[in-house]
């Protein structure tokens, strides 16, 4: 299997670069974003719960987090491998992630981050807002979608780094650049 990870701030790319990498491997996208906005439009009884978390663009806590990716892994038994976007977003997470995947003898294959500059994602954000209709994009929001992202998830990198698992792509370019460096760097995990 080839479980990725692919990591960088609100704005980098992550969600145009998934759709590419899915397509190509054939992977099941699993983005704990997408998934939270889904129970919230379903009014399911998670998305009650979460939904004034997300609005404020604070992080939803680990447990209910953890949980529900745990569900979706399981969901998608018979998956050729997974690419995590948004996911794990704590060092609580990154574990809670290495643990299960253990359990089912899995395990992460590789960690790409897309580094942006902070200049590059106030841009591309600020053209985010006029398209997206997130409730989420809203400047203040976003704002606080960043502290979150270098106060709290940056650590996750260290993490990865420890375990020989982490590569760095530069996140500034042309879409299929990026993507051309992505690929270079996952044919190498398989
Ligand atoms: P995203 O689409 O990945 O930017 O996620 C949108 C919002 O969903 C985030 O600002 C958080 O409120 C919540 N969220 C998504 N993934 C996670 C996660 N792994 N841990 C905690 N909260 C999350």
């Amino acid at each position: 299997m080839l479980n990725l990870v692919l990591f960088g701030p609100p704005g980098a790319g992550k969600g145009t670069q998934s759709e590419k990498l899915i397509e190509k491997y054939q992977l099941v996208h699993i983005s704990t974003g997408d998934i939270f906005r889904a129970h919230i439009k379903n009014q399911t009884e998670l998305g009650q719960q979460v939904s004034q978390i997300i609005a404020e663009g604070n992080l939803v806590p680990d447990s209910v987090t953890i949980a529900m990716l745990e569900e979706e892994i399981k969901k998608n038994e018979s998956a050729k491998g997974f690419i995590f976007d948004g996911f794990p977003r704590t060092v609580a997470q990154a574990e809670a992630l290495d643990n299960f995947l253990a359990s089912i003898g899995q395990e992460i294959s590789g960690v790409v981050a897309l580094d942006v500059t902070e200049e590059e994602l106030t841009e591309r954000i600020a053209k985010r807002q006029q398209i997206s209709g997130r409730a989420d994009d809203a400047a203040d929001k976003l704002q606080k979608r960043i502290e979150e992202y270098f106060s709290k998830t940056i650590h996750v990198l260290p993490y990865y780094e420890k375990q020989g698992k982490l590569d760095k792509v530069n996140g500034i370019g042309e879409i299929e650049t990026i993507f051309k460096s992505l690929t270079t760097i996952i044919d190498q995990y398989k």
